[in-house]
């Protein structure tokens, strides 16, 4: 089921209302920041008021009452008609006044290349008559060079033009562009809607593993039920290689058919409450009552500090989480799968039987 992968979360449906009111009343202001965590839905956010922005079909707003969602309606209102020329070219991803501007592959900032390029294109008339919109992500990703030229294309917008700049974190930002863009927070759902959100499509038990291991993050939480869905559970496989129970090769191969960074996720969450539940200690990781006791109350990035100097089962109990974070940040890197899941299969299992012999 992956009804739950795209589409603005219902939660911000009554956000972007209010900004295509002001929008059809001519009002809107030309430079909107949405600000979220990742996995806060920045990206449905925006692509639902592109779309909606350059809809050639006047589409009157529909509110939508929550209680409905937890019933399975249809939870996405539809800001655009999704059926005009201008909706099918953004559902093909060929509309020629929609812009993006992003880091391109290989490159750790957007470059002002890129900017010059897309400020050429903005002069020119819309060429389907109607607005034009530059969105722009991570606008935390843009360069000294590149901020200072954004800048200038928000000090002085081209005619019928909007740009949607996605952050992270807008105090990274030139304070000058903070200051010309209006400031749109996406907020983070109650529990009770995310997981009336995640019910509609999927059983209540999943939903509440996955409202775990995601902490409350909505897209991740979707993520984690697609992928058990897929196939095995990932606390599961958490599960096998704590307990050491299958092969090298075994467990590889079944970590290769899931979303990697998801397992390790799963992965930290099941050291943790290991620990917690005073279990690693039967296997001599954790064997000192207040060392472990430590380890439960403190959260799960914990294994960001380092370990040496808390004793040395503490110290391997950290040293797991520790690889784990390792990994997670390796694997941005885009590495070979097989043989990244492999090394740190391999990894993992030396800590373990460290612990044990
Ligand atoms: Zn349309």
């Amino acid at each position: 089921m992956s009804e739950l992968l795209e589409g603005l979360l219902p939660w911000h449906v009554s956000s972007i209302n209010e900004l295509l009111a002001v929008y059809h009343a001519g009002a809107l202001h030309p430079a909107i920041m949405i600000c979220g965590q990742n996995h806060s839905g920045k990206r449905r956010f925006t692509s639902e008021l592109a779309s909606s922005l350059l809809c050639q079909a006047a589409v009157s707003d529909k509110s939508i009452d929550l209680a409905e969602h937890a019933q399975g309606d249809d939870i996405t209102a539809k800001r655009f008609c999704g059926t005009c020329q201008s909706c099918l070219l953004m559902q093909a991803q060929t509309h020629p006044d929609h812009y993006e501007l992003t880091i391109p592959d290989g490159r750790k900032s957007i470059p002002i290349d890129s900017v010059r390029e897309i400020q050429a294109k903005l002069q020119q008339t819309a060429q389907m008559r109607g607005s034009k919109v530059c969105c722009i992500w991570p606008a935390d990703g843009l360069n000294d060079n590149s901020s200072n030229a954004l800048l200038k294309l928000l000090e002085e917008p081209p005619s019928d033009t909007y740009f949607i700049l996605m952050a992270n974190s807008p105090r990274q930002l030139l304070p000058t562009i903070n200051s010309r863009c209006l400031k749109i927070n996406l907020r983070m759902p109650t529990n009770e809607e995310l997981r009336g959100w995640l019910a509609s499509a999927y059983a209540g038990g999943q939903v509440d593993e996955a409202i775990r291991l995601s902490r409350g993050f909505p897209e991740k939480a979707a993520d984690v039920l697609a992928e058990n869905t897929a196939g095995a559970s990932l606390e599961t496989m958490a599960e096998a290689i704590l307990s050491g129970s299958q092969s090298v090769s075994a467990l590889t191969a079944s970590l290769e058919s899931v979303n990697f960074e998801l397992f390790l996720d799963a992965l930290v969450y099941r050291i943790h409450d290991a620990a917690k539940s005073g279990r690693l200690s039967a296997d001599g990781l954790v064997n000192k009552p207040s060392l472990q006791k430590g380890l439960a109350s403190s959260s799960p990035d914990v294994a960001n500090q380092s370990g040496q100097h808390l004793g040395a089962p503490l110290g391997r109990a950290l040293a797991m989480q520790s690889l784990v974070m390792r990994t997670r940040t390796s694997l941005r890197s885009n590495p070979n799968k097989k043989l990244f899941i492999e090394a740190f299969v391999l990894n993992f299992r030396k800590i373990s039987n460290e612990s044990k012999g």
